[in-house]
């Protein structure tokens, strides 16, 4: 039978993102097999020392995934006596619920702000008119990759005596005057889900601070409270980088900031290329502080948009549809009116992104972008 449909653009290949380095990962199994130990030991450490380098911060800790690595840094303030249940950490609205599941898991209050519309992260001077008596802390998220507004962030958080954590799933590499993601508060959570920027080959994530006291807490917060083998001083949890999903990272690591270097490139041309009445690019804020873990565009036909895609063969995801507020979880933060929040999870399309995209794909989406008709 003969067709004329185009092929298909997947939104992420995974598999292609990782067949890249398919004799490296096999050596890298190969040498954790043998070694006979698969938790806590030298790919962690080692790993933990590389990625702390590169982040440009004194302390990575490996903890289970994304959402623990958040968690474990509230959870150690809390056991250092810096953050008490009932205190209240602000949260952008609109986030991955991650970033509120940390906050309230801990018995902490999520004050969600609205963000800035033209970079989808946190309004500094919003943020400024959530704080409140019992505010505590803030939790900046860079969403989509893109670094949020540190300088300002940190001139509030210093301002008002708050601690300030950086959500940096998203945001591996993103960076500002030399400075990584990751670097700017006072601790950061970095997810290695598969699909991140640096992902691992099943969950993993890190805590990375230049605090030697909060590190310490998270390390042994981490695995059960040990700061010795059978010596508890903390009550822990059990939430650990495996050995092989280190070998893997150490892997994937020496090639991030190639693979980093090929999402600007084709962000760029995504950029400039898809210019269209109905769809809005995203800015990408200073050189280099944006890791465009997503390309997210937006339009008011956003549903039309996306079915139109389709047909041309090109996949989308929806990050995402609904916020964290109007989620069943938060009944409690349901009252609250949020337009912008409301407004961009109405509007987003994240289109097809990652290492490995080729150019005529590349081209294939734009080309499917430009062709959306007009109403
Ligand atoms: C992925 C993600 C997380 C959670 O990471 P996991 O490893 O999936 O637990 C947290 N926050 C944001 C913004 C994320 O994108």
């Amino acid at each position: 039978m003969v067709t004329s449909a185009s092929p298909v653009v997947p939104f992420l290949d995974l598999r292609e993102a990782n067949a890249a380095h398919a004799d490296e990962l096999k050596a890298a199994a190969a040498r954790v097999i043998d070694s006979g130990w698969y938790v806590m030991g030298e790919e962690l450490s080692c790993f933990e020392r590389e990625f702390a380098a590169w982040c440009g911060v004194r302390h990575a800790v490996g903890v289970g995934n994304g959402l623990d690595a958040l968690s474990l840094i509230l959870r150690a303030y809390i056991d250092m006596g810096e953050l008490a249940e009932g205190d209240e950490v602000i949260v952008p609205a609109n986030t991955f619920i991650a970033t509120f599941l940390a906050v309230s898991g801990n018995r902490l209050v999520p004050v969600p702000v609205e963000p800035d519309d033209a970079s989808f992260n946190l309004d500094p001077s919003r943020v400024e008119d959530a704080i409140g008596p019992r505010t505590r802390a803030i939790m900046a998220v860079h969403l989509y990759g893109r670094l949020a507004d540190m300088a300002a962030l940190a001139t509030i958080a210093r301002r008002h005596g708050l601690l300030l954590i950086e959500d940096a799933a998203q945001a591996h590499g993103a960076a500002s005057l030399g400075r990584k993601a990751g670097a700017f508060g006072d601790a950061a959570g970095f997810s290695f889900y598969p699909g991140k920027n640096l992902g691992a080959l099943g969950d993993g994530g890190a805590v990375v601070t230049d605090d030697d006291r909060l590190a310490a807490a998270v390390r042994a917060l981490r695995n059960y409270g040990s700061v010795e083998k059978y010596r508890h001083d903390r009550q822990g949890v059990n939430s650990r980088l495996d050995e092989w999903q280190a070998a893997v990272l150490r892997v994937k690591l020496r090639h991030l900031d190639a693979e980093n270097l090929a999402r600007q490139r084709i962000a760029a041309v995504y950029r400039q290329s898809i210019v269209h009445p109905a769809i809005r690019v995203p800015g990408e804020g200073s050189p280099g502080s944006h890791a465009w873990h997503l390309f997210v565009v937006r339009s008011a036909r956003r549903d039309a948009l996306r079915k139109h895609l389709a047909s041309r063969g090109v996949q989308t995801l929806v990050h995402y549809p609904i916020p964290p507020h109007r989620q069943e979880a938060y009944v409690q933060l349901r009252h609250l009116s949020l337009p912008l929040t409301e407004r961009i999870h109405d509007e987003v399309v994240s289109l097809p992104m990652g290492p490995r995209l080729r150019a005529d794909q590349v081209a294939q989406v734009v080309d499917a972008c430009l062709s959306f008709p007009l109403a």
